[in-house]
């Protein structure tokens, strides 16, 4: 473990004394792997995200790198379609109808099953909660390592996989090695990696795997599918513009000046953790290490210090414009623009200059 603000080396001479021969039956483990989480016809962008990720180790380790897509019968094309373009090299792919939806007895013995059959070296999930479910369940029947919301992946001079996430409530940063067994599985959180470019036309190999899954040896049955009647309400890791506020809002009357900024501005609102346990926000709004990591093109933070724990969930924003009253915060130290003043104060005057600026904008358009 190391100081929060790097990861080691891959490859330090910290673990030389740990390392084993990796046995001799997991050394043609070749290729890395991505899972896409596939849910009623839809991917999550997560799947696309580590692609992006899995693409950067493939290429250090000079392998392909594959998706796996498992799904409905005729459900998966536009799938397979889509991972090509985002730089997969080969496509699994296994259609059966106990995919359709996401369970996770069919959906551990179909992955462990390709895993034991093709025999990737690195195997890369989302950290949401079908990949956190389907990450522990798989590598549990692998018998393999698995390394939970990690913040950077990499691959160290021997090859290894090194997956790096906070520890120690976030005051540390941890490299964890699966030296000894195989495949190396990772999750990582949604908008922790960026979004590849979607190269049109791009194709690859595709193989596909039948399996049988009989209905009756399924424990779990969908009976009916209810929507979550929160879903589309806070999307903070998907919004383009994002605008928070801190403690230094003093109180949650004073909270509303990010909302008004944020409703004329079409953004999605949160905030610092303290605001959470103030109960000023619902937890869902919370951006940091234990709440949402966002990546939008405009993020705003009004009287928020700018803690590590706050800075790793925002740190992927193109551009961040901090608002506070001390310019010895820390949030100075990584915004791009940083306006020393009182948020109670700025916030309703850039909400008024936005209102009319944007009113501007569309009667022109109109
Ligand atoms: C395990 C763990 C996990 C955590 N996870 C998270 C997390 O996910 N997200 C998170 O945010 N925090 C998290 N924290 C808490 C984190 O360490 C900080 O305590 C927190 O981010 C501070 O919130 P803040 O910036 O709103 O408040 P403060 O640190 O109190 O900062 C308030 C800021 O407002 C400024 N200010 C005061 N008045 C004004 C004004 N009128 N106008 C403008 N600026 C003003 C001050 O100068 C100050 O910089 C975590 C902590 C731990 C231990």
């Amino acid at each position: 473990m190391n100081d929060k603000a790097k990861a080691p080396a891959a490859g330090g001479s910290s673990r030389a004394n740990t390392k084993k021969e990796l046995p001799e039956h997991l050394k043609a483990y070749k290729h890395v792997w991505v899972l896409v989480e596939l849910e009623r016809g839809v991917v999550h962008p997560v799947s696309w995200e580590l692609m992006n990720e899995g693409r950067k180790l493939a290429d250090k380790l000079k392998v392909d790198l594959a998706a796996v897509v498992l799904g409905a019968p005729g459900g998966t094309d536009h799938v397979v379609t889509d991972a090509f373009c985002y730089g997969a090299d080969v496509c699994y792919v296994v259609e059966h109808p106990a995919l359709a939806d996401y369970r996770n007895e069919p959906y551990t013995n179909v992955a462990t099953e390709l895993v034991n059959k093709f025999q990737p070296e690195i195997l890369l999930l989302g950290a949401t909660n079908l990949g956190r479910d389907l990450a522990g369940s798989v590598a549990t029947t692998l018998l393999t390592g698995l390394t939970a919301d990690c913040t950077e992946l990499d691959v160290d001079a021997e090859g290894s996989l090194a997956a790096t996430r906070p520890t120690f409530g976030g005051s540390l940063l941890c490299t964890i090695f699966t030296l000894n067994y195989r495949p190396q599985m990772a999750t990582m959180r949604p908008r922790v990696a960026a979004m590849p470019v979607y190269q049109q036309g791009r194709t690859g190999r595709i193989i596909r795997h039948e399996v049988s899954l009989p209905e009756d040896d399924i424990i779990t049955k969908i009976l009916a599918f209810l929507p979550d009647s929160t879903s589309g309400k806070a999307n903070l890791p998907y919004a383009d513009i994002v605008v928070a506020g801190g403690l230094g809002m003093q109180n949650g009357d004073n909270y509303q000046l990010v909302k008004h900024l944020a409703a004329v501005l079409g953004a999605e609102w949160g905030g610092s953790r303290p605001l959470v346990q103030k109960g000023w926000i619902p937890s869902d709004r919370q951006i940091g290490q234990t709440g949402k990591t966002i990546r939008p093109r405009l993020y705003i933070a009004a009287g928020i210090s700018g803690a590590i724990q706050h800075r790793v969930g925002v740190e992927g924003a193109d551009l961040i414009v901090a608002i506070n009253t001390d310019k010895n915060a820390p949030i100075f130290d990584f915004a791009h623009l940083g306006i020393v003043a009182d948020a109670t104060k700025i916030l309703p005057a850039l909400t008024e200059t936005f209102r009319k600026r944007l009113a501007v904008t569309r009667s022109a358009a109109e």
